[in-house]
């Protein structure tokens, strides 16, 4: 799968509107089978545009010049994301592979918990738990090597960060 964010434009894709200090817009994902695309939208074209074809989303809001740039990445759309894989296919192994390395993610921010590992036919199974929630997720552990949970986890920072820019929930 290939990784197609353009960075920021700090701009709405739908009026061109430039993003001022302290605006608020929305990122959106789109799907487009072997790529992510990632577009951004000002409050007022969000309303307006049609959700059916976005994949996920996250809202964001222009940090003020004066502030050292920072980045902090919005925990609650990665979670979304690690939801939305779950219906990506057994062949899609990029999804997987992304799942799995947003599942470490989300463990290491104690936003998940690994419950058990098993290994079956060869393949280790784990299962994570929201904590305090009684719904688990299953997934089958890539086997990565650090090269290339390296390699996803800076097409996740491409598409989530935005230095000078503050992801908000
Ligand atoms: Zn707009």
């Amino acid at each position: 799968m290939e990784w197609n964010i353009s960075k920021n434009a700090k701009r709405c894709l739908s009026c061109d509107r430039g993003f001022l200090e302290n605006d608020e817009f929305f990122s959106a994902l789109f799907d487009k089978g072997d790529a992510f695309i990632r577009n951004d939208f000002c409050s007022d074209c969000w309303d307006q545009c049609d959700k059916e074809t976005v994949y996920s989303f996250w809202r964001s809001k222009v940090s003020e010049c004066k502030e050292p740039p920072k980045t902090k990445i919005n925990i609650n759309a990665i979670f979304d994301l690690f939801l939305k894989l779950e219906n990506a296919g057994e062949e899609d192994v990029s999804k997987k592979n992304l799942r799995f390395v947003l599942a470490l993610y989300l463990m290491r921010k104690k936003m998940l918990k690994l419950q058990s590992s098993k290994v079956v036919e060869n393949s280790e199974i784990m299962t994570f738990k929201v904590p305090n929630e009684k719904e688990d997720f299953e997934l089958h552990n890539p086997n990565l090597d650090a090269e290339q949970i390296e390699q996803i986890t800076n097409d996740v920072k491409m598409l989530f960060d935005n230095p000078g820019l503050t992801i908000e929930n």
